[in-house]
């Protein structure tokens, strides 16, 4: 196996506007009103919650187009309930757009993950980290009992997907657009860097009917 990364090096300033020309060119060659439609409106039926990992680009790895998917992203595609930013895509998706699908989809080899594992200082991050220690905390006896690292990383980067999706149904947003009715269902995705492969974690939710009766509202 090559060990080598994608070279960036031919990326500059001046190549990312040149390459904009070129997808307009591009673009329209193959529809000539594409821009005139999209400015129109957009109707997506999905919200992704990713990370910004630069690996990880919603639209490519589902092979679908600009317009097709609401996309949020953090570091470790986290749903954290005090989050202003994330509340406020969520609350557009679902009540504005009114997406039928809410996705959380992580990454194995995740960056903050690893990051999250270790006892190293990072900075700021660290207070953002600290959530995917909390997860850690859930698991760890089946967690502590895995000896590979790696194969420990990749079974938090799973467990850090499913409690985001929980995270997801707890907010009122959410629950709101049970309760009135509204399709939604929320899942949780975890796709491998090295084989382009999504794996489901089957944690698909449209009710609220399994959650903790704490976190219920009525
Ligand atoms: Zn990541």
């Amino acid at each position: 196996m090559s060990s080598q990364i994608h070279d960036t090096s031919h990326i500059t300033y001046q190549s990312l506007l040149e390459g904009n020309k070129q997808f307009i060119a591009d673009t329209l060659k193959e529809d000539p009103n594409y821009f005139e439609k999209l400015a129109n409106g957009q109707k997506p039926p999905v919200l992704w919650i990713g990370c910004a990992d630069s690996r990880v680009p919603a639209n490519q790895i589902t092979n679908t187009s600009p317009g097709e998917i609401f996309v949020h992203r953090n570091i470790a595609n986290m749903v954290i309930h005090s989050d202003m930013n994330m509340l406020s895509v969520l609350d557009y998706a679902v009540n504005v757009l009114k997406v039928k699908h809410v996705i959380v989809t992580g990454h194995y080899g995740c960056g903050g993950v690893i990051a999250a594992m270790s006892n190293q200082q990072f900075g700021l991050i660290d207070n953002w980290l600290r959530h995917i220690k909390d997860v850690y905390r859930l698991h760890a006896e089946e967690l502590d009992a895995i000896a590979d690292e790696q194969e420990r990383t990749n079974r938090l980067v799973e467990f850090n997907v499913i409690e985001n999706v929980y995270n997801l149904c707890k907010t009122s947003i959410v629950q709101n657009a049970w309760k009135n009715g509204q399709q939604l269902g929320v899942h949780g995705w975890v796709y491998s860097l090295s084989t382009g492969l999504i794996n489901d974690m089957k944690v698909s939710t449209l009710n609220n009917e399994n959650m903790d009766e704490v976190f219920k509202f009525k």
